[in-house]
């Protein structure tokens, strides 16, 4: 059996990039600048890091960025009276609440307040039951970038068998719905699924968001499957004082062996995160225009 293909998912993560940045230059022509606003409340460590790679990239696009930083102890009010003053700002096409929130704040509260059309991250309940019921909707980013890499890879997805290992809101059930509208025969599995290393052997497409850090064994993956890692995890350090090395949900090594393609982390779903993000920003600036949104 020969090793797996790596799915380079920096470099399609670039290209995804360089191509919303060619469409944001042709709207500067037509005097349209697309904007995304992201709120950040308190100073979760992981989630500055996110922030601060999406205003950079954001700029990047040709794209305007509006930082917000608000304090841990913000009211959810004054959360819920900035997100509708964005909605109202006609220079902001696309609104992100960086999740988590505070204890004190109501996330579903805070998410369903945002604009359907602003909502960049697809997780509003109207797009959540758009993309359900096949209408068009802002799409969660994650699993947008994992639907690009799988159609990238394998064309059609129709009557292939993908197993979602992971039912949360903003991975594992948009992921399973956007598979199921690409005619895939979608299993979702999850903390009590009986014998999941079968359920997963069964999979063409196997979509791994839970993290464990190396749940998926080799032995959980059909010969020649495409494997998804969507998992961000970080092992403890090795030396005092250092900083764990960030691993997937899948075992690469061993999986690579079995596997007909995977995705590494880092370097595979990560980027296409951020990519989507700025690829939804454009596509609500262009329906809140009155223009196409391009594909
Ligand atoms: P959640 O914790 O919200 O959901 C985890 C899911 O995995 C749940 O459905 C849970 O089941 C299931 N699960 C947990 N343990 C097991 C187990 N032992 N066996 C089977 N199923 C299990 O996580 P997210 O969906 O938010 O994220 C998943 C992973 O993806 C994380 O590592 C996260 O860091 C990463 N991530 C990466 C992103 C990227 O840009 N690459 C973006 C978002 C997330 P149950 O519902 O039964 O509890």
């Amino acid at each position: 059996m020969t090793a797996a293909e790596v799915i380079d998912g920096k470099a399609f993560a670039a290209r995804l990039r360089a191509k919303v940045a060619d469409q944001v230059a042709q709207l500067a022509l037509e005097g349209l600048q697309p904007g995304l606003a992201v709120v950040l409340v308190g100073h979760n460590p992981a989630s500055e890091i996110y922030v601060r790679n999406k205003a950079r990239q954001t700029l990047e696009v040709g794209m305007r960025s509006f930082e917000h930083r608000l304090d841990a102890e913000t009211r959810q009010d004054d959360l819920l009276a900035l997100v509708e003053r964005l909605n109202r700002d006609p220079a902001v096409h696309g609104i992100l609440v960086q999740l988590p929130l505070p204890a004190q704040i109501d996330a579903a509260a805070v998410i369903n307040a945002i604009d359907p059309a602003k909502d960049v991250d697809g997780f509003h309940v109207i797009n959540a039951g758009r993309l359900a019921t096949g209408q068009d909707a802002l799409v969660p980013c994650t699993p947008l970038g994992c639907l690009m890499l799988l159609q990238d890879r394998l064309g059609d997805l129709s009557g292939l068998r993908a197993v979602v290992l992971g039912r949360s809101n903003i991975v594992g059930k948009p992921m399973a719905q956007l598979l199921l509208g690409a005619n895939c025969t979608v299993t979702v599995a999850h903390s009590r699924t009986r014998d999941l290393p079968a359920v997963c052997r069964e999979a063409d497409i196997l979509i791994a968001a839970v993290g464990r850090a190396r749940m998926v064994a080799a032995d959980w993956v059909k010969p020649g499957a495409t494997v998804i890692d969507v998992g961000i995890n970080r092992l403890e350090p090795e030396t005092p004082g250092g900083k764990g090395k960030l691993v997937g949900d899948v075992d690469f090594e061993a999986v690579k062996e079995a596997a007909g393609a995977i995705t590494p982390v880092p370097g595979g779903v990560g980027p296409m995160t951020i990519a989507c993000l700025l690829a939804n920003t454009l596509t609500a600036a262009c329906r809140a225009t009155g223009r196409t949104a391009p594909r």
